[in-house]
């Protein structure tokens, strides 16, 4: 796949997670992670971190423009040991009470054996893939749609309708330019391939939106382009609670100190910086739950302002 290694995902459930601490109680959340899913409230919605797995990545390959020596005092600072990077792929299930939402579907079938776990996460925590009325699709790429469809092409949430951005499905069904990606060829292969096969199969189901917009309620699309070109995060609300699924807006903590290094995966790299700064600029002065698609697991947390740049406080530590 010309991504050197891949790590098995630990597969252990912890029975404390089994309740659901709210996100504003403090001292609430479980002190012994699960690897596979993280129950959390937003006032009245039930909402789960779902792990899909984990993938190997080499670590330039998140910071394409990072200085050497520089990565290497910051991937030592964060105790990422040299080589490559193992780094989750994280979904995101919202009971609303009126409706139940899937957000991305992992990397499915397609996937590394280290992922395409979701469907069996879902299951354990007993929640039927039919069940699913919404599947939100924050971007096209594998590890977010690959699970749209299972290993015999059906689609792997019948009873949903699927909601994407406009640009983004008409750029990943059209023919995608990638030459902006400096990921190699084989990869681009990867993203291609994936998409072909799971993008035409929910076209019967499908609702594409182009603006900022509530999807259902409490659930509001927020345009982040730049990591690709229709890239949408989320604001879920209910109560007092704001929660942000910023999918991947920022990659990876280290990003929060260095907004600038670029990840070799975004498509427009000015836009993503933008993006990147924007949401965080927003997730800070909101002081919301914040979860990044990619962050060590369940990759929820606060940003916090720190004179130019941003920290991030995951939650648990
Ligand atoms: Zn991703």
């Amino acid at each position: 796949m010309g991504i050197a290694g891949v790590l098995r995902p630990l597969l252990r459930r912890v029975a404390d997670c089994a309740r659901w601490p709210t996100c504003s109680e403090k001292g609430g959340w479980p002190t012994t992670m699960s690897t596979d899913s993280f129950p959390f409230t937003v006032g009245d919605f039930e909402c789960m971190a779902l792990s899909d797995g984990v993938f190997a990545y080499p670590p330039q390959s998140f910071f394409a423009n990072a200085p050497k020596d520089r990565l290497e005092q910051a991937l030592r600072d964060h105790r990422i040991q040299p080589g490559p990077m193992s780094v989750p792929w994280t979904c995101l299930f919202v009971n609303t009470g009126q409706h139940r939402v899937l957000v991305d579907t992992g990397g499915g079938p397609g996937s590394p054996p280290s992922a395409g776990n979701l469907l069996r996460n879902l299951q354990a925590e007993g929640i039927e893939a039919a069940s699913v009325d919404r599947v939100i699709l924050t971007h096209g790429h594998p590890d977010h749609i690959g699970g749209n469809t299972d290993a015999e092409g059906w689609l792997a949430f019948p009873n949903a309708r699927y909601v994407m951005w406009e640009e983004e499905w008409q750029f990943w069904t059209g023919e995608p330019n990638l030459s902006a990606l400096e990921v190699d060829e084989g990869f681009k292969q990867i993203m291609l391939t994936l998409a072909r096969a799971n993008l035409p199969p929910i076209q019967g189901q499908l609702e594409l939106i182009d603006r900022e917009t509530e999807i259902v309620p409490g659930i509001r699309a927020i345009p982040a382009p730049g990591h690709t070109l229709g890239h949408t995060a989320l604001a879920v609300c209910s109560g007092k609670d704001e929660f942000l699924y910023l999918a991947d807006a920022v990659l990876h903590p280290i990003h929060l100190q260095a907004p600038g290094w670029y990840p070799a995966f975004d498509l427009m790299r000015e836009e993503a910086e933008t993006t990147r700064r924007g949401l965080l600029r927003r997730a800070a002065a909101d002081r919301a739950l914040v979860l990044f698609s990619h962050f060590p697991f369940p990759g929820l947390g606060h940003v916090f302002k720190m004179e130019d740049t941003w920290q991030w406080q995951p939650i648990g530590s």
